[in-house]
């Protein structure tokens, strides 16, 4: 990997070689010590540049592969990750009091979240390496997304998931062929759980807060949504926030993108929490350090009462001058109403977690009209449908006569 000079500790600083079974730092242990990919900026301009951009023909995050931790043109999966939509929301923009909003939807990669993206790394590492078995701890995307990543390729995973997952995350994973623990207890015991397998077997890790790498697939959702804008950075990012690699990696995005000489600016980080589970947002709005807390929501990929990435979101949010703001429940799935009547995206609870929150933060002139924001749909809203029909509501019914019909268009105003 001529592009990496080495992995730093986030904590202590110190570094290490990116060599295999190395996750995180000797000195301040799994908990603290999480390492960050450090990069040689040069080599990497000497691979890439916008022209260079403009003529690669292949549409997925592996365009980007200069900004990753892998082994140049090394063995990858094959699921075709990335390059997701871009829209330009203007109906929504004008809805919610804004000029100029983009919604990035990353419900559209292949297992139908933001996760493929750190699992095409993780699979592309563990290929590497040659390792036989996957496993992942997951409050249900980041392992249906390993499941089908690994499979196309034919690599084994076992998962381990909170009972609670919604059962179409479920049976996406076991669609995929992986061996599905669910755990009867919470994330943070189904996260213990996984980490004693991998200790004692040796698997190849994707938790993804663990795993260095697995930021850095996550990043390119930044990397990407700049060169579809053409290399305009826009005032406000917006992202939902559980362990918080997904929000870390989206800062980091620019943040590389800076340091190899394609935009001169940063946006502002806006990271989004459930109210019934918001470790890092209550603590920002408290000013003091965050605190365990329980997971009381129904945004389950953001229910995440012990951020494994705790350090790296805080950090993210603080370097860009961001801010956190918190949603209920109810405001998520008017969030998903809203999204899908003026955008045509529809988003799991967690995938318009950070639609509702930036609707709260251009009401209070946080957020202002004339700022552009780039809002992420993290997940697809078929991937939870008991929360999709609480959303939706019923139907209008109708008696199959005439007089039936004359009666249900009189609801809808006709
Ligand atoms: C995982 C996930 C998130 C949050 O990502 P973290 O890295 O845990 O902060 C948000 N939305 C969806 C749909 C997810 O699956
Ligand atoms: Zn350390």
């Amino acid at each position: 990997m001529k592009n990496v000079k080495y992995l730093e500790c986030i904590n202590c600083g110190a570094q290490y070689k990116p060599e295999k079974g190395r996750y995180t730092c000797d000195k301040c242990g799994p908990a603290l010590g999480i390492l960050d990919v450090i990069y040689d900026y040069d080599y990497i301009k000497s691979k890439v540049s916008k022209e260079s951009f403009a003529n690669n023909k292949d549409y997925s995050m592996w365009r980007y592969e200069p900004f990753m931790a892998v082994e140049e043109n090394g063995p990858k999966g094959k699921l075709r990750v990335g390059w997701s939509p871009l829209y330009k929301a203007d109906v929504l923009a004008k809805e919610i009091g804004l000029d100029t909003l983009y919604v990035k939807d990353d419900g559209i990669n292949p297992t139908s979240s933001l996760k493929d993206r750190a699992s095409a790394i993780a699979v592309a590492k563990a290929l590497e390496e040659k390792a036989e078995v996957i496993c992942c701890s997951s409050t249900g995307n980041a392992a249906s997304s390993i499941a089908g990543n690994a499979a196309s390729v034919g690599i084994k995973t076992v998962i381990f998931v909170p009972g609670r997952a919604p059962q179409g995350k479920v049976a996406q994973l076991k669609i995929f062929g992986a061996n599905v623990m669910s755990v009867q207890g919470s994330y943070e015991e189904t996260f213990k759980l996984s980490a004693e397998a991998i200790d004692k077997f040796g698997w190849y890790n994707r938790n993804a807060a663990i795993n260095p790498y697995c930021v850095e697939g996550k990043k390119t959702v930044s990397i990407e949504t700049c060169e579809q804008m053409n290399w305009e950075v826009p005032d406000w990012i917006v992202f939902s926030v559980g362990d918080g690699c997904t929000i870390a990696g989206a800062y980091k995005g620019y943040l590389d993108l800076y340091n190899a000489g394609f935009i001169d600016k940063l946006p502002r980080v806006a990271g989004i929490q459930a109210e019934g589970c918001a470790p890092l947002a209550h603590a920002w709005a408290e000013k003091r350090a965050w605190k365990p807390e329980e997971e009381n929501t129904i945004a389950d990929s953001i229910a995440v009462g012990v951020p494994r990435n705790a350090v790296k979101a805080i950090r993210a949010v603080e370097a860009s001058n961001g801010v956190w703001e918190t949603v209920t429940d109810d405001e998520i799935l008017d969030a998903m109403r809203f999204m899908g009547k003026h955008a045509g995206v529809f988003g799991e609870p967690a995938g318009a977690a950070g639609m509702a929150g930036l609707r709260k933060l251009v009401a209070s002139g946080v957020i202002k009209k004339n700022e552009t924001v780039v809002c992420a749909v993290t997940g697809n809203g078929l991937k939870d449908v008991v929360n999709a029909i609480k959303a939706a509501g019923e139907p209008i019914k109708v008696e199959p006569t005439s007089e039936g019909l004359e009666k249900a268009l009189t609801q809808i105003g006709y």
